[in-house]
Parts: structure tokens; C-alpha cells; sequence
């Protein structure tokens, strides 16, 4: 049984019970930029000064991540609800983190005067006097926590509503940004080499030529999020089903795809890395050869670069597979290339197997006189190694330089003659061409 009767309770008497029981009031005089609180009791006496900036009172509400005290980078400020003016009544239910501690605020904002003077009312809710929201929450962020940003975008009225940022909170934010004016705005989120894909795939006069009705486009570049780090994002279009042609309304949303990216793009660097390897010797394969050999040319033709190219043949190698056997022969190729590899390390060549027992090797910044001298130091030491049971091998090389006018057949013709007059040489030499 109540002790109050309801019948002996005056309107005086409801207003002291509500003024006893909110935590907090505030004035705000949004002209002057100022606050002062009238009331400042419970979580509030510390949290809150007595008098300060509206700015600084409005980024202690609005200005950091849905359940933590971190602050949201600035760029997107421009979408919290209201910026802090307000026309009308406005109530929320906020989270504010201090120490670790995340309180539940009613949130209740009375302008006095328009966009001038506002009354903040505040009130902590204690656990077990509000409704527990979090299992809905949870249930929506599953959903959601992929997306960061969404909005409706009408581009006849270049109108966008229903800002939502997921993380910040999950009502509505700024209700009238023009679409011209947010494209402006969020470009300053997009990394500078996307800026250009973006301004192209979000002009209005793009999406309304591209996109039929019920239609979706999308497209990946790498945008800020709330903590001010650049992450892979997918951003949709979608056009609105209609029968008008000229009814042109979207919804836009942006989707974090940055983990999947990550991995993708790993994924994609490793299969690149396999493609452009022979899987023997580990060493580049021909197509891979092919491409740095054209990228010489290209070195030597356009920034007149020194290019020499040389092609290694082993001397007699068929003799090793039919005396010692098919993996022996495997083990020699392993070793012989071990052999290049190390004696070009420190320099800016570049190695690879062109077929069965030949290697090409692309010496840059290396004239001719310097390539022939590399190749008859290779060769001595070739020629110098033991290869286990089959003993000594020798090899042949073929060397030429890349002149600004070759092509590739040009420059490989030269390389190949040369090898040619190696092996009618006598074989275990070096011949220029
Ligand atoms: P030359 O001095 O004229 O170069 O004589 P050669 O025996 O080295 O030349 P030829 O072109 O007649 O033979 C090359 C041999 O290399 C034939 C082939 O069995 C062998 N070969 C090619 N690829 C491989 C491989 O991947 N593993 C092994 N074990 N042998 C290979
Ligand atoms: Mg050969
Ligand atoms: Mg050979």
C-alpha cells in the first residue's frame, strides 16, 4: 500500500518530485557558446563543470563510440543529431563511459528559445529501473555491425534522411544534409587516391544513367572510420523499384569489408607469388622472365637505363639424367641455380629459369663489359663447384646488352646467338653479341 494519496498531491508537489529526483539540469545559450548547470548531482558532480563551453558539453554527450568515453574522430561530428541546435523537444537514451563505467542517461533537451537557449535535463538510470534494451541491441549489432553508415538519398530533391552511423548510435542522425553538400563532406574521409573513383561513382548524374530501378551498384575503396584509421569499405547504391523514370531515390549504405579485404589481398599476393615461380627451382619462371625482360626494355628506352641480359646453359646436361638419373638430374638444376642466386645476390639482377636446363638472368645498370666479366665469373665458379656423385658440370653463357631500339625478339635473338657460339665454341665459355 502507497502512502501517498494521490487526491492530497498538488501540481507544486510533482514539480518538486521531479526536481528532486533528475540528476542534472543545464542551461545552454547556444549564441554565446555557454553552458551552466543549475543542478549537478550523481554521476554528474564530477563529469560535468560547473560552467564551460556547449561545445565541450555536447562532445561529453554525442562526440565518442556508442558504449566507451573514446572520442570519434571529427569528420564525423557533421552527423550526430542536431550538431547541438535544436528546434524542437528532443529525448534520448544516451551511453556516457567514465572510468570503464558505462552509465544509461535519459537525455531530455527543452529549447527555451529557438536554436538559442535550451534546458538539458539529465538522469542516470540505475540498473533495474529501465527495460534491459541490451538483448534487442545485441541482436540488431549482429545484423548491423558490418554497417557503418546508411542513408536515403532522393536525387531529384537532392534530400538525403535516416542518416544512421551505426557505431555512434543506433537512431537517427542529421536529418537535412543536401546530397551535393554530404558528397563534399565525406570526401575528406575518402583516402586521397579513391577520391577521384568516388566523386565518379557518386555523381548524381552517374548513378541516375547507370542504375535502373531495383538496381544495385557497388564499389570498394578505403575510407576513415570513427577512429580516424583508413579501412577497406564497400559503399552500395541502391535504386528505389519504381515506375517513374524520373523518380530517382537510393539507399546508401557502407558496408566495413576490411578484414575480408586484408585476407583477400594476401591471398591474392601469395597466388601471384606461386604463378611467377617454378616450382623446382624457386626461382621466377619464363613467364615472369618474359615480363622483366620487357620491363628492361622499357628501363633502357625510356630512361636510357643500362640492361644486359644473359642466358646459362648446362653443358651435356642430357648425359646426367641417363647416367645418374631423372632426380639426380633435378637435385643438379636445384643446386646450379643455388649457385647463381648466391653470386648475384648483392647485385641488381634479377634470375629465372627459362626451360628445362637454361636460365636467363637480367643484369641492370650493367653495360657489356661488365656483364661479360659477371658471366666468366659465374662460369669459373660453376665450373669450380662439386655436385655431389656426378662431380663437375660446366655450363655455356650467352650475353648481350639492350640497346633503346631493340625489341624483345631483337634483344633475345642476340642472347640466343650468343649461347649458340658458346656451344660451338667448345662449350664451358662465355660469347658476346
Ligand atoms: P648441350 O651442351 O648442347 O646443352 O647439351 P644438353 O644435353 O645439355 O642439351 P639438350 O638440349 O640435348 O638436353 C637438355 C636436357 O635437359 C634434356 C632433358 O632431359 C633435360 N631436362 C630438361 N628439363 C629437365 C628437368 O626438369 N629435370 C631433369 N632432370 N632434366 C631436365
Ligand atoms: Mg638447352
Ligand atoms: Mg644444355
Amino acid at each position: 500500500m502507497s502512502n501517498i494519496n494521490i487526491d492530497n498531491l498538488s501540481y507544486e508537489d510533482a514539480i518538486k518530485f521531479i526536481g528532486s529526483s533528475v540528476d542534472c539540469v543545464i542551461i545552454v545559450d547556444d549564441e554565446t557558446d555557454r553552458y551552466k548547470a543549475l543542478k549537478k548531482g550523481g554521476m554528474f558532480a564530477n563529469y560535468i563543470a560547473d560552467e564551460g563551453d556547449y561545445i565541450e558539453l555536447v562532445k561529453k554527450l554525442w562526440y565518442h563510440f556508442n558504449n566507451s568515453s573514446e572520442d570519434i574522430t571529427e569528420d564525423y561530428h557533421v552527423f550526430i543529431p542536431n550538431e547541438g541546435k535544436f528546434r524542437g523537444k528532443y529525448s534520448k537514451r544516451v551511453n556516457i563511459c567514465e572510468n570503464d563505467i558505462t552509465h544509461v542517461v535519459q537525455m531530455y533537451v527543452y529549447p527555451i528559445e529557438v536554436n538559442q537557449t535550451y534546458l538539458f535535463v539529465l538522469d542516470e538510470l540505475e540498473k533495474g529501473m529501465f527495460i534491459n534494451e541490451e538483448l534487442t541491441v545485441e541482436k540488431v549489432n549482429t545484423i548491423q555491425n558490418t554497417y557503418l553508415f546508411s542513408m536515403y538519398i532522393d536525387l531529384v530533391q537532392d534530400t538525403t534522411s535516416s542518416i544512421s552511423v551505426t557505431e555512434i548510435s543506433d537512431d537517427v542522425m542529421r536529418q537535412e544534409i543536401k546530397y551535393s553538400e554530404w558528397r563534399k563532406m565525406i570526401i575528406n574521409m575518402i583516402w586521397p587516391d579513391d577520391q577521384a573513383l568516388f566523386l565518379e561513382r557518386t555523381d548524381p548524374e552517374y548513378l541516375k544513367k547507370n542504375l535502373a530501378p531495383g538496381r544495385t551498384t557497388s564499389f570498394d575503396c578505403l575510407m576513415m572510420n570513427l577512429e580516424g584509421k583508413y579501412i577497406w569499405v564497400k559503399l552500395i547504391f541502391s535504386r528505389s523499384e519504381t515506375s517513374n523514370e524520373d523518380d530517382f531515390r537510393f539507399v546508401f549504405m557502407v558496408q566495413n569489408i576490411h578484414e575480408n579485404s586484408i585476407e583477400l589481398l594476401e591471398t591474392m599476393k601469395k597466388y601471384e607469388q606461386l604463378a611467377s615461380r617454378d616450382s623446382l627451382t624457386n626461382v621466377f619462371n619464363h613467364g615472369r622472365m618474359e615480363t622483366e625482360i620487357r620491363n628492361a626494355l622499357k628501363e633502357k628506352r625510356s630512361k636510357n637505363r643500362e640492361v644486359s641480359l644473359m642466358i646459362l646453359d648446362i653443358d651435356f646436361f642430357k648425359h646426367v639424367n641417363d647416367k645418374f638419373g631423372h632426380s639426380t638430374g633435378d637435385v643438379t638444376l636445384v643446386q646450379f641455380t643455388k649457385i647463381i642466386s648466391d653470386y648475384i645476390r648483392d647485385l641488381n639482377a634479377v634470375l629465372g629459369r627459362w626451360g628445362g636446363e637454361e636460365f636467363v638472368v637480367v643484369c641492370y645498370d650493367t653495360g657489356n663489359e661488365k656483364a661479360y666479366a659477371l658471366a666468366e665469373g659465374l662460369r669459373r665458379t660453376i665450373s669450380e663447384e662439386p655436385f655431389g656423385k656426378i662431380g663437375q658440370i660446366t655450363c655455356s653463357i650467352g650475353v648481350t646488352t639492350i640497346n633503346a631500339d631493340d625489341s624483345f625478339d631483337d634483344a633475345f635473338n642476340r642472347m640466343d646467338r650468343a649461347l649458340y657460339n658458346a656451344k660451338s665454341s667448345g662449350r664451358n665459355c662465355v660469347k658476346s653479341v
